[in-house]
């Protein structure tokens, strides 16, 4: 069972309950994580066997959860067919079907949802620690129950997982209010490169030297395209991630005018209408040069505001 790089809180939930149920059915499910579990996550009741080296050999079936595309599972994305056959459980408006069996409904509002709604039919109890990994896919996915995915559905499955043991203050404070001291040096640092175009695209930039002046990674900048979606009037958010020299990770937050999936999607990347991410190679001014470019006949930019930067700081934006 695995699910994408840069693992969310779905993507952990999901798996994690999902290895649970099928543990209490007498199946031996192992997990297969390429990135470590982040530290807003360690608090998750994990099951026996999470790993992080991609196994060899075969399985009954390879459960693939919260990926849009089985590349994102990580590299050696491509041996995965040959292990077993492919369950794709997923969410996802961009999923482009590649398991042997599909279990994928855009309408759902997280993997956590699909995961709960399988656990009846197979008979499984919701343990206590099964309900905090699905509380936390659910909580996480939607926003802390606040984006347009959350769904009566989303809070039913949270009021049963409350029901069945889960501290919902102690999911807030584990995932939001545990950060390491270092995230906001970082987030400091970020925020001085946040510029808008047209008063409705806010971008924000992370570079590899930012990390190693802060002693953080990249699991330190979960939340802060969410952030500076908060500007009002923002219609996209965008923080773009130095991956290496010309290669750049991005991820896009949309208030509900533009559909940011088929805006990453472009790029070969993908997601949700509301959410979504790609890769793009370049320098990080050609990368946002790219994006603004392919977000300009989505209505965000007045006309000839395409070079009227207005950084929202004193000074000029550092790239
Ligand atoms: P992120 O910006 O990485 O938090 O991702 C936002 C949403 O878009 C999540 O649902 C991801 O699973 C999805 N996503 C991010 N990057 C990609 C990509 N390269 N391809 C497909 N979906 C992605
Ligand atoms: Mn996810
Ligand atoms: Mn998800």
């Amino acid at each position: 069972m695995t699910s994408h790089i840069d693992p969310d809180g779905d993507a952990i939930g999901s798996v994690f309950a999902f290895a649970m149920a099928l543990g209490s059915l007498g199946k031996e499910a192992t997990v297969y994580l390429r990135d470590k579990v982040p530290y807003r996550y360690e608090f998750l009741p994990s099951p026996d066997r999470v790993i992080h080296t991609l196994p060899v050999g075969k399985y009954d079936a390879v459960f693939i959860l919260d990926c849009g595309s089985l590349f994102r599972v990580g590299s050696g994305h491509d041996r995965i067919g040959a292990m077993g056959p492919v369950v794709n459980i997923d969410h996802h408006d961009t999923n482009d079907h590649f398991g042997m069996i599909d279990i994928v409904d855009s309408g759902a509002s997280s993997t956590g949802e699909i995961i709960y709604r399988l656990l009846k039919p197979l008979g499984v109890k919701v343990s206590a620690d099964m309900a905090v990994n699905l509380y936390t896919a659910v909580f996480t996915d939607t926003g802390s129950l606040r984006y347009d995915n959350a769904s009566l559905e989303a809070f039913r499955i949270c009021e049963e997982m409350v029901k069945a043991g889960v501290k919902p203050s102690r999911v807030a404070t584990m995932v939001y209010e545990s950060h390491p001291r270092e995230r906001f040096l970082l987030l400091g640092e970020v925020l001085r490169t946040l510029t808008t175009y047209g008063d409705r695209i806010a971008v924000a930039r992370v570079t590899s030297d930012m990390f190693e002046r802060t002693g953080t990674n990249r699991e330190f900048t979960d939340g802060f395209v969410e952030f500076i979606k908060e500007i009002r009037g923002i219609e996209v958010a965008v923080l773009i991630r130095e991956i290496d020299k010309g290669n750049h990770k991005v991820s896009m937050r949309g208030k509900g005018t533009v559909d940011v999936a088929a805006v990453c999607n472009a790029f070969g990347g993908g997601g949700h209408r509301n959410a979504a991410g790609c890769r793009i190679e370049g320098t990080m001014k050609e990368t946002e040069e790219k994006l603004l470019q392919a977000l300009a006949p989505e209505g965000c930019m007045k006309d000839g505001e395409n070079s009227a930067e207005l950084s929202l700081m004193d000074g000029e934006a550092e790239t």
